[in-house]
């Protein structure tokens, strides 16, 4: 029996530590804030678990521990992680643990916008063209649940921040890309260049028949990436054509190898906007290389509808379009939902902002297309500034305060867009419940 030390009692350490103990080893969960009442009963009841928070760390005797498991919320300057490297105590992450004993073959997805929807697309894709598939990681189900099944699975699609990618050690994802770079989480990363550099960590255990999926729209980086990967490339791209590759011409995406052209035809693709063209051409190409037929991806499309909180259309009441894009915490994820509607739009912005330079965000804000801005949060004050004169803005400190006035603001043909590009922290526990109290006040309840 082993000692484990498991660090942040979310979602992922509640799976992690359900695992070791299930394999007969000994866990010390340790979180900052959750409490040992908060915990699943099988762990809290289990003989060799035990709960830390801070104050229980002076009397804590670190020579016990054998190994520290990560979950992909906790910063490396962590103290606890400090102290675990003081002490030499090996430090692992969830997904290391978990990729140490899988034997079916790995899809790997990151970027800074996109990931979940796309990861959820590669998976319904080849779910139905007949290949089991698990569909986790950063997105929903942690990817240690999977091994609890392994036989069943051909593949794991797994979703993968760069938190998760920072202790990446021999991890190997088959098939891998990075889906766009935009900055995010830089209080993490420090700078752009160390965050790219912790995505390029999903290519680093690729072997040479391997394929890395590379997005060419994204000149400044794709030739960096090229150059370090050992594995296969296969170029994606939704501007201009490729010499070999995927890429978007009008309703369908082309795929070209070897002077072979075969085109995938798109007229049944619903999810809106060119983000979502370019989540499709990705898939699309994982797929392909997986060996899904052209005609398996054309059938499975129609039957898509996205996700929850991206962009969704929740109602529309005399004539007002409204609009959940809560999972939006980027100004590039709002920009994206701004580009795939029509307007005019009503924009709801604010939270608690990742950033505090929004000049370039707002910078393309139009009157022709936002009608009008309507703050809310903790940062209103921070965004308002960034905002062109030429647009009506307004402040609220909440959801509930503007909807006190949203019929008063609304005509019918507008559309009402909650895209906050911030956080949700500072009012709510995550997006899902931002969004979900959103839905509660459009149809006319607290
Ligand atoms: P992630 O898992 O990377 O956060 P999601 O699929 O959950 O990505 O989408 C998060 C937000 O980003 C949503 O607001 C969604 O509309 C937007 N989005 C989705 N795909 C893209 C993309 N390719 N580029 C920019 N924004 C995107």
């Amino acid at each position: 029996m082993r000692n484990y030390l498991v660090v942040g009692m979310g979602k992922t350490g509640e799976s992690t530590t359900g695992f070791l103990l299930d394999h007969g080893e000994k866990v010390l969960g340790y979180d900052d804030h959750k409490k040992r009442s908060d915990l699943l009963p099988n762990i809290l009841n289990h003989p060799t678990y035990s709960h830390l928070m801070p104050a229980d760390l002076p009397k804590l005797n670190w020579k016990n521990i054998q190994e520290c498991i990560v979950s992909p919320g906790v910063p490396s300057h962590h103290p606890v992680l400090v102290k675990c490297d003081q002490e030499q105590i090996p430090i692992l992450s969830e997904v290391e643990l978990a990729c140490s004993m899988l034997d079916f073959p790995l899809i790997g997805i990151t970027g800074s916008n996109g990931k979940s929807t796309t990861v959820a697309l590669i998976g319904h894709i080849l779910n139905r063209a007949g290949f089991s598939a698990f569909v986790g990681g950063n997105f929903g189900t942690p990817l240690i649940d999977s091994i609890a099944f392994p036989a069943s699975y051909h593949w794991g699609v797994v979703e993968l921040s760069s938190f998760q990618l920072e202790r990446i050690v021999n991890a190997r994802f088959h098939i891998a890309g990075i889906l766009n770079l935009s900055p995010n989480h830089l209080d993490r990363h420090n700078t752009f260049r160390d965050y790219f550099f912790q995505k390029r960590n999903i290519f680093i255990n690729q072997k040479k028949d391997d394929r890395a999926i590379i997005n060419f729209s994204i000149p400044n980086w794709h030739a960096q990436l090229c150059q370090m990967v050992r594995s296969s490339i296969v170029p994606v791209t939704s501007f201009g054509q490729l010499h070999e590759g995927f890429y978007w011409e009008k309703q369908k995406i082309v795929e070209r190898f070897e002077g072979k052209e075969r085109n995938i035809d798109c007229r049944n693709w619903q999810l809106p906007g060119g983000h979502n063209r370019e989540n499709l051409l990705f898939a699309s190409a994982v797929c392909r290389v997986v060996g899904v037929r052209v005609d398996q991806i054309e059938e499975s499309l129609s039957s898509f509808q996205g996700l929850s909180h991206r962009i969704q259309k929740i109602a529309e009441i005399n004539g007002v379009v409204f609009y959940d894009d809560s999972k939006s915490t980027t100004p590039a994820s709002t920009c994206a939902a701004i580009n795939s509607l029509n307007g005019p739009i009503i924009l709801l912005l604010g939270g608690r902002s990742k950033i505090k330079d929004f000049s370039e965000f707002t910078r393309y804000f139009s009157p022709d297309k936002i009608k009008m801005v309507l703050l809310f949060g903790e940062d209103r004050e921070l965004i308002q500034k960034f905002i062109p004169e030429s647009i009506p803005t307004f402040l609220f400190s909440d959801l509930d305060e503007i909807f006190l006035k949203i019929r008063s603001l609304t005509v019918s043909g507008d559309c009402v867009l909650l895209s906050p590009a911030c956080t949700s922290w500072d009012q709510y526990a995550n997006y899902q419940e931002r969004g979900e109290h959103f839905f509660r006040l459009v149809y006319g309840n607290q």
